[in-house]
């Protein structure tokens, strides 16, 4: 069996200076049962090392951004030359319209865009734009997307389809929940619902086009082409949260009922495994922006050259998408190598997959919104979490998380992960 020690040493350690011991809750492996999460080393391609010298093949890949693998020599050159030549200006410098050309590049529909320091910022600042243009203030948003820990999204749905919103974390005021209405994803007559009822104080639509945050669940064919017609007929602006999905699935956004949305939120792959977000879209929308509008934005540290250097190096790695290809074909083997396995032990799982990523659900039925994500089996995932960990597989400590692919996992690893799989279906048959 594996030893922690030194990991149980680092965390006790990291508990009298940190609250938590971690700087993001899921960290802390609370929501599998609250063992001692393990404190990593270093990272070298599609593998953790732990402080004990364990090693893990990561399919968390830091919640998204690391699609190239850790520590990739072309984002280390990236980082290390922007070190040298300076990182931080103040001043508009050469990267920021080099960064933002090669955005639009691969995204059009980005004609204005800004960068900021993460997810969190950039889906804030797009309600802000989206309420200034619209000159209204009510938000629509969707159950279980995660959008940054801002006030305005960490609200719950309120008792009815188009009841407003209640504080989904302490210290979120009522007034600001009552904002925001939340409703089911892929259930159109609710989303119609809440549109009937609160029509012209509607300012935006916040939507994950993918969802990644209660697993993978994609939109029903047509649902999204829906949203932009609710969105039209309110005179309301709709925003794609891209956060995980853009460059995730392909070079780019999102391609959906061939929709677009307004207003982008962009951030993880974007910077290479750096801090950044990102937010853009239509020009006469982002006019509001500060200095050209009166929709206030700003950042010390953002376009800093670092990240900037580095998600260019990012991009320009996936630029070549025969490796968007290569990924899939790896997920599509782990797929199919899960079901095999969880069905030949008599364990009952469900795949969400599109394309390079997918969740693994304990439950037989397809997840299509958060109530059924939610209502898998609990006990049956944080069994098969700590199993694979164990046998030196990393997870998300979450029953709805993603498992994401990088371009450094290889057939092997695929191989070795089903053999782990497959032992902890057997030691979890029902
Ligand atoms: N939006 C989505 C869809 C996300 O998944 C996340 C982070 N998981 C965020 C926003 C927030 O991004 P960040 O953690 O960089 O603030």
């Amino acid at each position: 069996k594996r030893s922690i020690s030194q990991s149980e040493s680092w965390y006790e350690r990291a508990k009298e200076s940190i609250l938590g011991g971690v700087n993001s809750p899921a960290r802390s492996f609370k929501s599998v049962g609250g063992h001692t999460p393990v404190t990593m080393a270093r990272a070298q391609g599609a593998y953790l090392y732990d402080v004990d010298g364990n090693r893990y093949i990561d399919y968390v890949c830091a919640y998204g951004p690391i699609i190239t693998g850790h520590a990739h020599p072309a984002i280390a050159e990236a980082v290390a030359n922007a070190s040298r030549e300076g990182y931080l200006f103040g001043t508009p410098s050469v990267w920021e319209p080099l960064y933002a050309e090669r955005l639009k590049a691969a995204i059009p529909e980005l004609e204005r865009v800004r960068m900021v320091n993460s997810g969190t910022e950039a889906v804030m600042t797009t309600l802000r734009v989206a309420r200034a243009y619209t000159k209204r203030s009510r938000i629509i948003k969707f159950a279980g997307c995660y959008h940054g820990h801002s006030d305005a999204v960490l609200v719950a749905a309120g008792s009815g389809p188009s009841s407003v919103g209640v504080p989904d974390s302490a210290g979120v005021p009522a007034s600001t929940a009552q904002e925001v209405i939340t409703v089911p994803f892929n259930d159109v007559a609710s989303l119609r619902q809440a549109a009937s009822h609160y029509g012209e104080e509607i300012a935006a639509i916040l939507i994950e086009p993918v969802v990644g945050n209660f697993g993978i669940v994609t939109p029903h064919p047509g649902y999204l082409a829906e949203v932009r017609r609710v969105a039209n007929e309110l005179g309301a602006v709709l925003i794609y949260d891209e956060v995980i999905t853009g460059f995730r699935f392909r070079y780019g956004a999102v391609e959906f009922d061939d929709v677009k949305p307004d207003l982008y939120a962009f951030g993880k792959i974007i910077g290479g495994g750096l801090p950044i977000g990102a937010y853009g879209g239509r020009r006469e929308i982002m006019e509001q922006v500060s200095p050209l509008g009166p929709a206030y934005q700003a950042g010390t540290m953002a376009g800093n050259a670092i990240s900037l250097r580095a998600g260019l190096a990012c991009l320009q790695l996936l630029s070549d998408t025969t490796i968007y290809e290569r990924m899939e074909t790896l997920a599509k083997r782990l797929e199919s190598g899960l079901l095999a396995r969880a069905r030949a032990h008599g364990v009952a799982v469900t795949v969400n997959r599109y394309k390079t990523a997918f969740t693994l659900f304990f439950g037989p039925e397809k997840i299509e919104n958060y109530a059924q994500a939610m209502d898998t089996n609990s006990q049956q995932f944080s069994a098969f979490f700590h199993h694979l960990l164990e046998h030196g597989v990393h997870l998300a400590p979450s029953k709805y998380e993603a498992w994401f692919l990088t371009t450094e996992h290889t057939e092997a690893m695929i191989d070795e992960t089903l053999a782990i799989a497959d032992s902890a279906f057997a030691a979890i048959r029902p």
